[in-house]
């Protein structure tokens, strides 16, 4: 029997782990929050499969199992790896996606470096997803097709199976015309989006941005436009939202552009902070704290989420404001990136150089200012930190969407608590209530703390249920049900 459902998705949906010799495969401690919400759209088909990679020595090529049967609670899924060696993941991952795509995708074009040898490795990885996804798909599957790692699976898909279903969803920002037009293979990567029935975004304005680089590069034709159903700001500011879906025409393919933000669970938040576990957690967490403030900030080390900028005001706060000495702590939880990626190694640098400084000219016997993990906090921890924070201060210069924004607001139903976000991040078109910042302006970052630590406990309960009612309609199952409106159900149980 083959798959209703097939997700392609360049992680593997749980973290392997060795032990005496036996492997098991446990849920995924990486600060990752999109995994769990995939995963659970197995719960409603017959049969489903996941296709990721997996790097796979010499020495382990011969005993290597290409396909894991998962059992989770209400689904039957397998996962397929698709073994890449040392030197594939290389290129693949960390050069062409992290080095070439990420920075462009994020605005950041002096970081951009490219080869044209790792390109052909790039595609070869895209053609071996596609493949596996042809043979795994059952006529009327979904496949769905997930990420920049694999722009170029939809068109080696169309290629072998002509009339297979295809979404594709992106999880990052997409960028203006005369950013993403720096990619050397812009035609080859567009056309390949162009191969799908839907391609969707976390906002608007990505849509759009990707509707002008097919227009700037192919004679595409705009078969349609309606307007977006949503919840996002649409005037008034420099967020201010196109409002169109579209349907584009290529190829004879008709390809619907799309916009429908990854919302969280707050309902499983609530019963998560509920356990005896979380709660312990709590308490001891406002014990240790004696009464002072709790700042949190969470999230991955990445130049493109502007923790220098946010440590700096950190710093010039205690340097403004004595008296908050001894009455604060700042929790940083910035998980490193994986082991061998150069480019993260300056910033991971930078950062532990600030909290360095900054404890180093602040701390006292009784008091550290910045308390800085590199390890992930794992996500119950994670909950009680956010339900004892007073504020979360997340100001990333780019981010496709920001889930910590969400998730700390589903911690907070009915109580006080103070979000600072960044005006550059795809949340901040939902949650229009939080303290929108520019992190890029010393002075507005100055301000937003300043604003955080002196808000009443009236506005703050206020601004906090406005963002918990959006954050709660267009939670996780709005979003997924959003992509079957669009696309037409997947086949289920
Ligand atoms: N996270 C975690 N432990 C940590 C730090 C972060 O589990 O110590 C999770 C967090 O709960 C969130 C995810 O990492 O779900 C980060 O998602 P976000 O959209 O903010 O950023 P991304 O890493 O996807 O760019």
């Amino acid at each position: 029997m083959k798959s209703s459902l097939v997700i392609l998705y360049h992680r593997q949906p749980y973290d392997e782990v060795i032990e005496n010799g036996k492997t098991f495969y446990r849920d995924k401690k990486s600060p990752n929050g999109i995994v769990p919400t995939l995963r659970s759209f197995f719960n409603s088909v017959d049969k489903g499969t996941w296709i990721a990679w997996r790097q796979v020595s010499k020495k382990e090529q011969s005993s290597f199992q290409e396909r894991v049967q998962v059992e989770q609670e209400g689904s039957n899924y397998s996962v397929l790896r698709i073994p890449l060696s040392p030197n594939q993941v290389k290129e693949f991952y960390h050069i062409t996606s992290k080095e070439a795509f990420w920075p462009i995708l994020h605005s950041f074009p002096y970081h951009f470096t490219s080869e044209s040898s790792e390109w052909e490795n790039f595609k070869e990885i895209n053609r071996l997803f596609a493949e596996a996804a042809c043979k795994e798909a059952a006529d009327d599957a979904l496949i769905w097709v997930h990420d920049y790692n694999l722009w170029l699976a939809p068109k080696y898909i169309r290629e072998m199976k002509p009339n297979a279903r295809i979404a594709f969803f992106h999880h990052t920002p997409f960028p203006s015309v005369d950013v993403f037009n720096i990619l050397p293979w812009r035609e080859e990567i567009v056309s390949s989006l162009l191969c799908c029935d839907v391609v969707g975004f976390h906002i608007p304005r990505y849509a759009e941005n990707f509707v002008n680089v097919t227009r700037s590069l192919l004679p595409v034709e705009v078969l349609e436009r309606q307007p977006v159903q949503g919840h996002f700001t649409t005037s008034g500011t420099a967020l201010a939202e196109p409002e169109m879906v579209t349907k584009l025409g290529y190829n004879g393919q008709e390809v619907t552009i799309d916009a429908f933000p990854v919302g969280t669970n707050p309902d499983y938040i609530a019963s998560v902070l509920a356990t005896p576990e979380a709660q312990k957690k709590y308490e001891e967490i406002k014990e240790e704290l004696h009464g002072r403030k709790l700042i949190i900030a969470a999230g991955r080390i990445d130049y493109v989420k502007g923790n220098q900028e946010m440590l700096e005001a950190f710093g010039r706060l205690l340097e403004r404001r004595p008296e908050l000495h001894g009455k604060v702590n700042f929790l940083v939880s910035c998980v490193s990136a994986a082991a061998g990626m150069r480019v993260y190694k300056t910033t991971q640098n930078k950062i532990e150089q600030l909290v360095g400084q900054i404890n180093g000219k602040f701390a006292r016997l009784d008091w550290t200012p910045i308390i800085l993990f590199t390890q992930p906090i794992p996500f119950t921890d994670l909950l009680a930190y956010y339900k004892a924070a007073d504020i979360c201060w997340t100001t990333p210069l780019r981010d496709g969407l920001n889930l910590v924004a969400k998730e700390y607001i589903s911690a907070h139903k009915d109580e006080s608590g103070v979000l600072i976000l960044s005006e550059f991040v795809g949340a901040a078109v939902e949650l229009p209530q939080a303290l929108l910042t520019n992190p890029y302006s010393v002075t507005r970052m100055d301000t937003a703390i300043d604003r955080a630590l002196e808000m009443p406990e009236d506005e703050q309960k206020e601004r906090i249920e406005a963002m918990y009612k959006t954050v709660s309609t267009y939670d996780v199952k709005y979003w997924g049900d959003r992509l079957l409106k669009v696309f037409g159900n997947i086949p289920t149980k």
